[in-house]
């Protein structure tokens, strides 16, 4: 959307063909229906850096249009915006739909020709009698001078992105680094994560481990499902999580109090158990614990829960903040495409130029959005990339017609 319109703000002859009845739906999705369109960082390395190494090919598009213009962008057409935990930028109504509306109205004031039920089974590149695309669709054949591919990755196929431009894209020459799922929930081989399905842990710490090295960190939020394991650290933590996965055994450590050391935590232990003093063990965590989390660490413990504190031994008690520091977790997978927020992998970057987006491979071919090789960290930075991909592929597309003309 972002691509077609500002092509069609140049002047070029815009159809944007979209297999959906209707447009954006996996924009209305974004956010949990809020839409987190963006990152509150001005500093592109900033933004490009949460991609990555590979994020340094984002400075072109970022500098043409990054975080500043988007917000502009927007708010020039009416959006306004807030700021929300850990710099996420929303519309300040709280809707994707004002997202949307803004993107449409776009298209709409540059007579884009918008194509619904529009499912392309296939490109054939220009051949030496025609210098132009065709693009096959439903029963009809469309012919193009210019294509911008934009059909994102394979995540959520049920919004539409079922990676249909790879094949294309492997057909006029380009390589595609092996698609698969990122920020993803995980499955878990613990029964007692199931018995904490709702729970939300914040300001928590997860450790990835595997052969006894420390892989990965993150420190933030986590829930737990019926499944397993969810929420903002843990899907950040999932692309890291699966291509570990497919080496061998892995394990999570998860810590519940990051801000005390074990010694720390053992004296606040101490501390609470004076004040309980006289009470049964399972009674005695309520200030250290969410209470849906007590029953389950009591069983873990290995601490009769009926013990009076005051009889918990020194070893006992080592043993619950062992338990409080590395908690053990075990993903056995991630969920998969289905509820996979992001494709890592895509059209390698090698390829494409950064500063047009225009391929290296063939003429008049441009690509953006998630069906590049660059997946970012929740918090904006996915959607962020698609608008300044969308852009600049737009802008250089209609300029360079416009220079063959
Ligand atoms: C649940 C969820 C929540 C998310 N929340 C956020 C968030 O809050 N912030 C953020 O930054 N990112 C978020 N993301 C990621 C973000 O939505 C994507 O990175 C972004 O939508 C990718 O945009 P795109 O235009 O490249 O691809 P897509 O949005 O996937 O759009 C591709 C379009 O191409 C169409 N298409 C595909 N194949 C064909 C074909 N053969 N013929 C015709 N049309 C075709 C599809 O129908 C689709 O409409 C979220 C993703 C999900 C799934």
């Amino acid at each position: 959307m972002m691509a077609a319109g500002r092509a069609a703000q140049l002047g070029a002859k815009v159809i944007l063909l979209e297999k959906n009845d209707c447009l954006g739906k996996k924009l209305l999705i974004t956010g949990k229906g809020r839409c987190n369109f963006s990152h509150y960082e001005f500093d592109r390395t900033k933004i490009a850096e949460n991609f990555g190494k590979k994020g340094r090919f984002l400075y072109g598009a970022l500098e043409r249009f990054g975080v500043s213009e988007v917000l502009d962008f927007f708010q020039s057409r009416g959006l306004e915006w807030k700021v929300e935990r850990g710099n996420r930028i929303f519309p300040a109504q709280g809707d994707a739909n004002t997202v949307l509306k803004v993107l449409t109205e776009y298209l709409n004031k540059g007579k884009v020709k918008i194509c619904y039920d529009a499912k392309i089974s296939d490109i054939m590149a220009p051949d030496d009698c025609s210098e132009k695309f065709k693009i096959i669709l439903n029963e009809q054949k469309i012919v193009v001078e210019t294509i911008i591919l934009c059909t994102g990755g394979k995540s959520y196929p049920q919004t539409g992105s079922t990676g249909d431009g790879y094949s294309w894209a492997k057909k006029f020459g380009h390589t595609i680094i092996q698609p698969s799922p990122a920020l993803n929930p995980i499955r878990t081989s613990e029964a007692w994560a199931k018995e904490l399905q709702g729970l939300t842990l914040k300001n928590v710490s997860l450790q990835l481990f595997q052969k006894g090295k420390k892989r990965d960190e993150r420190f933030g939020e986590m829930l737990f499902t019926h499944f397993g394991i969810s929420g903002p650290i843990v899907m950040d933590m999932s692309k890291h999580i699966g291509q570990r996965l497919k080496k061998g055994n892995v394990k999570l450590w998860l810590d519940l109090k990051p801000a005390l050391d074990f010694k720390k935590l053992d004296e606040r232990v101490q501390r609470d158990f004076q004040e309980f003093r006289g009470r049964m063990f399972k009674n005695s965590l309520k200030k250290l614990l969410p209470a849906s989390m007590i029953e389950v660490m009591v069983k873990l413990s290995g601490i009769d829960g009926e013990k009076k504190v005051d009889h918990i031994s020194k070893e006992e008690r080592k043993r619950l903040i062992h338990l409080f520091k590395e908690l053990e977790i075990t993903p056995k997978q991630l969920l998969g495409y289905k509820w996979s927020m992001v494709t890592c992998g895509g059209i390698d970057l090698r390829e494409i130029n950064p500063d047009t987006m225009g391929s290296k491979k063939m003429g008049n071919l441009y690509f953006a959005g998630e069906i590049l090789d660059l997946d970012g960290p929740s918090g904006g930075y996915n959607l962020q990339e698609c608008w300044s991909t969308g852009y600049l592929a737009g802008e250089s597309a209609a300029k360079r017609k416009q220079i063959c003309q």
